[in-house]
């Protein structure tokens, strides 16, 4: 099941996707509970998506995958690497990312699979983890490399206005231990590795973040990037792409010339 959040008429909804419509609902089921349709369906073409929760936080993964460790001639973690990015960098499908000139002339993509927390977790187990999961979303980790490089962590780096696009949707029924995460530049394929290449598999990192800091419904958790990042530029179009939810398109748009 494909669950959303759209707007038409300047209204916010909820909705699952069916086909080409959407059926609207109350709420997400975050509490596993059973959810309504109000009986409102819109076209998919007619309803604009966005970002498809409104996390308190998104929690990303650093050097998850063991080429991208390689890409960055990084020993492999022995436990999660993990660092924050602010709601404010959150943004939805089709929206623009700005490209921070006044700070960076580095900007890359990083293709990852989301994980949308359904029911609050603080301390969970692994073997518990599936509980606590509403299902899984396209992210991409957008990064001032220069930055990362230059500044002792990735706070800076990581958390532009704009540099957390998720979407479309959230897939309720995917096995996120084997699912083919991609990215495409202006339309030219850039990574393409499976999530079963992970070094801490999709509950392992749930349980792990958890026990750090309580993860509530909607919050994120970004998985980290395969191999094969890379730069992009004002006028580039980056998709995501992860089998079995779909793909989050955004384009890169230069900053306002004279914005503070
Ligand atoms: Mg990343």
């Amino acid at each position: 099941m494909k669950f959303l959040r759209f707007g038409v008429d300047g209204v916010t909804g909820f909705g699952v996707l069916d086909g080409e419509r959407v059926r609207e609902v109350t709420a997400y089921p975050f509490d596993g509970e059973s959810f309504e349709e109000t009986g409102v369906t819109y076209a998919l073409g007619d309803v604009k998506l966005l970002a498809p929760v409104e996390p308190s936080k998104v929690v990303a993964i650093g050097l998850n995958f063991k080429a991208h460790a390689a890409e960055f001639n990084k020993e492999l973690p022995t436990e999660p690497m993990l660092f924050l990015k602010p709601s404010t960098s959150v943004i939805g499908p089709n929206e623009q990312i700005v490209y921070p000139s006044h700070m960076s002339y580095r900007v890359d993509y990083e293709a990852e699979l989301g994980i949308v927390i359904g029911k609050r977790a603080k301390e969970v187990a692994v073997d518990e983890a599936a509980d606590h999961i509403l299902g899984y979303t396209c992210v991409n980790d957008v990064t001032a490399r220069d930055l990362q490089g230059r500044d002792v962590q990735y706070t800076r780096a990581k958390s532009f206005d704009t540099f957390a696009p998720l979407g479309p949707w959230i897939e309720t029924e995917l096995n996120p231990l084997d699912v083919r995460i991609e990215s495409f530049l202006n339309g030219e394929p850039r990574q393409s590795t499976t999530s079963a290449d992970m070094i801490f598999n999709v509950y392992e990192l749930l349980s792990f973040v958890s026990h750090v800091m309580t993860l509530l419904p909607g919050d994120v958790i970004a998985t980290g990037t395969p191999s094969g990042i890379g730069k992009m530029k004002p006028g580039n179009t980056i998709e995501i792409r992860v089998e079995g939810i779909g793909s989050l398109v955004n384009s890169v748009v230069a900053r306002p010339t004279g914005s503070v």
